[in-house]
């Protein structure tokens, strides 16, 4: 009789962020969510697989017939080449825009697995032997979704990178109108009890908006370095509302995703956006996923921000799905305020909760 066992396990991206992927076995089948890439200090890594067969789990990377991409965030998917290598048999399913950003992000990389993606849409069932699984909005960036999966009457939900707030392109996240047994959270802010999203004046996208404005009315140009390709086309739809008279020009590479978005129909670009190789001139921002050059007057702005769901909403969230267990992933500790009030020590003093939590580290097998 096959095994009806659930293990999930970490190959990266547990109790931080960067190179998230995450196995998780239903019985014979073994399937990976997310397959990113992390960095320190510059250097790039991935997710550590080579775990995997050192495990009764997995004797070969051949075994793992489904991959799940959440969304096209570096951090969850940029890895995959590097794993198709390995098994250049898996299937991987996500949907339309995030294989859109994700071919302009990877570029020449993505032409070699482009074979291996099938698109999904939302709410789209795709049914698998003793499984079934559907995908679910989940706010954060276009494109990014929830995967559902059904294994043995259980639900299974893992969350990839998700906002339960509308951002100013995508709206909030849709759960599933069924009852969740396992919720695998992408918990960026689970235990950063401290932290407070847009809306609070220490909100990092403010503080851009903010300084961009000080500088173009003392009539200074801003240099805004963006970390991820999809947050630059975030943060030109909020200077265009926010800030309508700015000047804005635009690097290669996140003009691309604009056209991308703008070819499915998200609207983007004004008067006042143009490609970086116009020549600005007068009070201006660049916005760029490269360094800034040195020596140009240019005030130089971090233009990175969070999409995330802040402490007190990641708390709503697992207090409305209220599943069995919530496995906590994408959660770094609070470097700031060294707190260690978590999610579950919220919820713990909460009679109407039935969660208990687990925080898994890289390598480490539960299960569940
Ligand atoms: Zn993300
Ligand atoms: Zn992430």
């Amino acid at each position: 009789m096959a095994s009806g066992k659930i293990i999930f396990m970490p190959l990266g991206g547990a109790q931080e962020v960067g190179a998230s992927c995450y196995f998780l076995k239903l019985g014979e089948n073994n399937i990976l969510l997310d397959c990113g890439c992390g960095s320190t200090h510059g250097i790039k890594f991935t997710p550590q697989f080579s775990a995997l067969l050192n495990t009764p789990y997995l004797q070969d990377f051949h075994q793992v017939s489904h991959i799940f991409l959440s969304h096209a965030h570096l951090d969850h998917s940029a890895a995959l080449p590097d794993f198709l290598e390995l098994n250049e048999r898996a299937a991987v399913y996500m949907t339309d825009l995030t294989r859109e950003i994700l071919s302009a992000q990877l570029e020449e990389r993505f032409a070699r697995i482009e074979g291996n993606i099938s698109s999904v849409a939302f709410l789209q069932k795709i049914p698998l032997p003793h499984l079934k699984i559907s995908f679910h909005q989940a706010g954060h960036i276009p494109g990014a979704m929830m995967t559902l999966i059904n294994f043995r009457g259980k639900n299974i939900l893992y969350t990839g990178d998700y906002s339960t707030f509308p951002t100013q392109l995508v709206g909030s996240a849709l759960l599933p109108p069924v009852k969740i047994d396992i919720l695998i959270l992408c918990g960026l802010h689970a235990r950063h009890p401290n932290y407070r999203r847009f809306g609070d004046s220490d909100s990092a996208l403010k503080k851009i908006l903010r300084k961009i404005y000080f500088a173009l009315r003392y009539g200074k140009s801003v240099y805004c370095q963006v970390t991820q390709i999809s947050k630059g086309v975030e943060l030109i739809t909020l200077i265009n509302k926010f800030l309508p008279q700015a000047e804005i020009f635009i690097d290669d590479r996140v003009m691309r995703i604009v056209h991308r978005f703008e070819n499915v129909h998200i609207p983007i670009m004004r008067e006042q956006n143009h490609p970086l190789s116009a020549f600005p001139q007068g009070p201006h921002v660049i916005l760029s996923t490269r360094p800034p050059p040195m020596h140009t007057g240019l005030e130089i702005l971090n233009g990175d921000f969070s999409l995330h769901d802040d402490f007190a909403a990641t708390v709503d969230f697992v207090r409305q799905v209220n599943p069995k267990i919530c496995v906590v992933v994408h959660s770094p500790p609070d470097k700031i305020f060294h707190s260690n009030t978590t999610l579950e020590q919220v919820l713990i003093n909460d009679p109407d909760s039935r969660t208990s939590f687990i925080f898994p580290k890289t390598g480490e097998p539960f299960e569940l």
